[in-house]
């Protein structure tokens, strides 16, 4: 099968022909039509993160296709499923957040010794086939093509997670920081929920495109944010820490900031002069926060009040398509064809 490879850390990837996986017990092998690409799998082939331990080194976690084959024991997929499959398969069942016997999500892959993760310690998406466990995978709403599925297997199932950690009341008003891959689908999401809606971004070229995703209000940061009465929730859906810590600025009494991304580079830090301490206000963190949620997510695209914007590279498009995210130029998420 053809496989995007990154040959070692900071090299280009490369389609490059290798051995197709075989399903173990437990397992599907899936046929994969589209393969989103986030920013997470750039960080971790251009050094910025430890390289993959995977040998070739395929990275992705946001695969969508169909069942091809099933492995000895698995009753709940069948060939020709339409299935999309996520970071996380499974914990290691031992260690001592596993004995809390917590349902698998991103917060096992964070905190488990030792997790099986689509991308990282297992091989991604990023080929025309992957084996990933029959129970880390979703069946995808029939109405929804690969294409548009692929960005919600990880950023769609992120930003939702976010919000519904937030969990905004009807009267609410919420402001999402960040309008990239994430922040575009936050902003859906919350608009599709009727809440008031707030976009923040620093870029001026975004402002009208945050309109066309259905913020009722653009401002540039959290100072601007306050300037209009402020948000009961920010969603973090951008990648600097510094810009979510300004962003408080604009957060109410009671309001709730979740911190949905990482910041490779930078620290979250609180100016002990926004008085924290007696505004009764929460950070949170959001990752994958458990299959069901991800279901929803999928479910609100299904019925067309979320579409992810995206940009589609063929397989052999794939360095570009890397080049293209590592630039922060995809607007607003890449998706590869396999
Ligand atoms: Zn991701
Ligand atoms: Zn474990």
């Amino acid at each position: 099968m053809l496989a995007s490879v990154c040959p070692a850390a900071g090299q280009t990837w490369e389609l490059t022909e290798v051995p197709k996986p075989v399903p173990g017990p437990g397992e599907v092998l899936i046929r994969v039509h589209a393969s989103g690409l986030c920013r997470n799998d750039v960080w971790l082939t251009d050094g910025t993160y430890p390289f993959p331990p995977i040998e070739p080194a395929i990275v992705g976690h946001e695969p969508a296709g169909e069942v091809a084959e099933v492995g000895l024991g698995v009753t709940a997929r069948k060939v020709g499923d339409r299935v999309g499959a996520t970071w996380i398969q499974s914990g290691c069942g031992s260690c001592d957040h596993c004995r809390l016997n917590l349902p698998v999500t991103g917060i096992t892959g964070m905190n488990c010794d030792n997790p099986e993760m689509t991308g990282l310690t297992r091989a991604g998406g990023h080929a025309e086939y992957l084996v990933v466990p029959a129970s880390s995978t979703v069946l995808l709403p029939d109405e929804l093509p690969y294409e548009m599925a692929a960005p919600l297997l990880c950023a769609g199932y992120t930003s939702w997670s976010a919000l519904r950690a937030a969990n905004p009341q009807p009267h609410e008003r919420v402001a999402v920081l960040g309008i990239g891959g994430l922040g575009h689908l936050a902003l859906q999401f919350s608009k599709a929920c009727g809440f008031e809606t707030v976009a923040v971004t620093r870029t001026p070229d975004k402002h009208e495109v945050a309109r066309e995703l259905g913020a009722d209000h653009v401002v540039s940061d959290g100072e601007a944010l306050a300037g209009i009465g402020g948000a009961d929730v920010v969603v973090v859906a951008g990648t600097s820490y510094e810009a979510a810590a300004e962003c408080l600025a604009g957060l109410r009494v009671n309001g709730r900031m979740v911190l949905a991304t990482i910041d490779p580079s930078g620290s979250f830090t609180i100016d002990p002069s926004r008085q924290f301490f007696a505004m009764g206000q929460s950070i949170l963190g959001a990752t994958h926060n458990g299959l069901p949620y991800l279901v929803e997510a999928l479910d609100l695209a299904a019925r067309g009040a979320v579409t992810p914007h995206i940009e589609v590279f063929a397989k052999e498009e794939i360095a570009e398509a890397v080049d293209r995210v590592a630039a922060g130029e995809v607007r607003f998420r890449a998706v590869v064809t396999y």
